[in-house]
């Protein structure tokens, strides 16, 4: 899979979508401290981590009209097609305008108007600060009204990039750009794979569709328990693992993909999760996780889940039977002496996370420490 993604597009699930003031919360729950607006600006800015989508709000017009509603006189905004319904005393001459809030639920209606944008296809403008709620007499001030709008997945985007935005003054404009270009390696290929991962969501609702039709065939034809149970097992361990075995091998043979690449990705959200960025040793993850429910550990954090979705579809796939509380106990982390993200270490010696700019950079220290000591 060697796509060139550099938004998070097709893997968008219209249930992971989250204002920006929300994904940042989102964000600061899931371990990221120092995330506001405006680092979310910059990742936009400098082409690293772009919102997922940009949406214009709609604008309504209305009239002011005095009333009288439940014996109180006042005046009231109104769609100029409900002034009939009501009893109009005095009415305002002139049209208002208001902007009216987006629904995620009704993004797929504002795409087919128009409405929507990826900001990945346009040159970056500065973020509008002023917001217009109220009602306005003027249509142009209220006319370029949006919102961005974020998918929950695009945290691991912010994790890849963070660790290094906070040293990027001190390099020269050539590895300032390398580095750069680097994250937005790393970033694209995250997203290839969230793309592969949509499949692997879909996947998994199948499985419950399934079973969840079994079951209620067998509620209706059995009304013995026991014989209820066997006929489960039967059909379980032939007819669905069968079935959903021939619909994994099918997306793996598409997406060109191996059981190595998912595993290796796997590796990467087991990084990103609480278990791994409070790092502590194997031993004493596993005694944490030891009194841990796995339904729990699953609802716990949305990288447990995903983790969760993706050893499912192994399982049906390699008949490999693991749970999330295994896997997050399975990695020793260490941190990378130079960006200070955590790595699953591929060397025993390992000590940088492996990017090829944290490579270059603890190469260069360890040439200026040689240079120092044979002065
Ligand atoms: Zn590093």
């Amino acid at each position: 899979m060697t796509k060139n993604i550099v938004n998070i597009k097709e893997a968008i699930n219209i249930n992971d979508l989250l204002f920006l003031s929300s994904f940042i919360d989102y964000c600061k729950d899931n371990g990221i401290r120092n995330l506001d607006r405006d680092v979310l600006q910059r990742l936009h800015k400098e082409k690293l981590v772009f919102p997922a989508l940009k949406v214009y709000k709609g604008v309504a017009e209305f009239r002011k009209i005095y009333t009288e509603i439940s014996g109180e006189k006042d005046w009231r905004f109104i769609y100029p097609d409900d002034i009939k319904k009501v009893k109009v005393i005095k009415k305002d001459k002139k049209k208002y305008y208001s902007t009216a809030g987006i629904s995620m639920s009704m993004i797929e209606e504002y795409k087919k108007v128009k409405r929507v944008e990826d900001p990945s296809e346009h040159n970056f403008k500065p973020w509008k600060t002023k917001t217009y709620a109220e009602f306005y007499t003027s249509y142009k001030k209220l006319q370029n009204q949006y919102e961005f709008i974020y998918d929950k997945k695009q945290i691991l985007a912010i994790k890849i990039a963070l660790p290094y935005l906070n040293w990027v003054n001190r390099l020269s404009l050539s590895e300032k750009n390398r580095m750069y270009k680097h994250i937005r390696e790393r970033i694209n290929s995250l997203y290839v794979f969230l793309n592969f991962y949509s499949e692997l969501e879909q996947f998994n609702k199948k499985a419950a569709e399934i079973r969840a039709n079994k079951i209620s065939d067998l509620n209706k034809n059995y009304s013995d328990k026991k014989a209820k149970k066997s006929e489960w097992t039967d059909f379980y361990n032939i007819d669905f693992r069968g079935q959903l075995k021939k619909i994994a091998e099918k997306i793996m043979e598409e997406n060109k993909t191996t059981v190595e690449y998912i595993i290796k990705w796997r590796s990467f959200l087991v990084e990103k999760s609480l278990i791994s960025e409070a790092c502590r040793s194997k031993k004493i993850k596993r005694n944490y996780l030891k009194g841990m429910a796995e339904k729990n550990l699953i609802d716990a954090e949305d990288v447990n889940w995903m983790i969760h979705i993706i050893n499912t579809f192994l399982f049906f796939l390699t008949r490999k039977d693991e749970d999330v509380k295994q896997v997050l106990g399975d990695y020793s982390l260490k941190i990378c002496v130079i960006c200070g993200s955590n790595f699953i270490p591929n060397k025993e010696n390992q000590i940088t996370c492996g990017s090829p700019y944290c490579v270059r950079q603890h190469k260069n220290q360890l040439k200026r420490e040689k240079r120092l000591r044979e002065k």
